[in-house]
């Protein structure tokens, strides 16, 4: 099933590229693994997927442990500054970037295993108060800043849009990400790459990828409905 499903959802990344004469080798998907346990992973794995998303450092951790090493690990949650320290050299790209706190910290440790950290900026493109990330008007002074940490480096954006049933109402919302980043791109900051726009969930993601996307993130759709009781038993 979970065969079926990730082929089912390559077609579709390829039927949306189509419609948007994009080359479906710019969009990578992320199966978002978060709550189910590691035979799931290793089903996707023996699929040909390599790229995993995760949102809580412990689990990441934990599967990044038992997983083959080729596996790329998105950290894609919220992440906590004393928690830094357990993903930076497990991560492969950290998706949630969104205070300068956080990135200082990232740089220190980063800087303390002579390592160079791949991240992305979060913005809170739909100004949603429930969500984390930075303010589209912040987002240029922030990489500013960002840019001068000589162990981080700045990849481009992210956003988790609100959760609508109707995928075409975030359209607004991808357009605006991918704006932003051609904005930022334009500043040409030293450090600052704006190649990686990370957008698009199991509920939008065709209308992210004709409006820009480079990693879909996609749980749902791939795994099934998450059961978060049952996952606080499984750790
Ligand atoms: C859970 C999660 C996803 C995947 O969401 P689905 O709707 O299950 O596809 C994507 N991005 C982030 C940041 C998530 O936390």
């Amino acid at each position: 099933m979970i065969r079926d499903n990730i082929l089912e959802i390559k077609n579709i990344i390829k039927d949306s590229c189509d419609r948007v004469k994009r080359d479906p080798s710019e969009v990578t998907l992320i199966d978002v693994s978060k709550t189910k346990p590691v035979e799931m992973v290793m089903e996707a794995y023996e699929v040909g997927e390599r790229d995993f998303g995760e949102n809580k450092v412990q689990e990441l951790v934990s599967k990044y442990e038992q997983c083959p090493k080729d596996i790329r690990w998105h950290m894609i949650g919220h992440l906590q500054r004393n928690k830094v320290k357990m993903v930076i050299d497990k991560a492969f790209l950290i998706h949630s970037v969104d205070s300068l706190r956080l990135a200082q910290c990232i740089q220190d440790e980063a800087q303390k295993i002579g390592k160079v950290v791949n991240i992305l900026l979060e913005i809170n493109v739909a100004e949603e108060e429930s969500k984390f990330g930075l303010n589209k008007d912040e987002v240029i002074a922030f990489v500013k800043e960002v840019a001068k940490f000589p162990n981080v480096h700045v990849c481009g954006l992210m956003t988790v849009a609100p959760y609508t049933e109707n995928a075409e109402d975030n359209r607004v919302y991808f357009r605006i990400l991918k704006q932003l980043s051609v904005d930022i791109n334009e500043e040409n900051i030293d450090n600052v790459d704006m190649n990686v726009l990370s957008m698009g969930m199991s509920g939008d993601y065709p209308i992210a990828i004709e409006e820009g996307a480079t990693y879909v993130r996609i749980g749902t759709s791939i795994f099934g409905f998450r059961d978060y009781k049952r996952s606080e038993q499984i750790k």
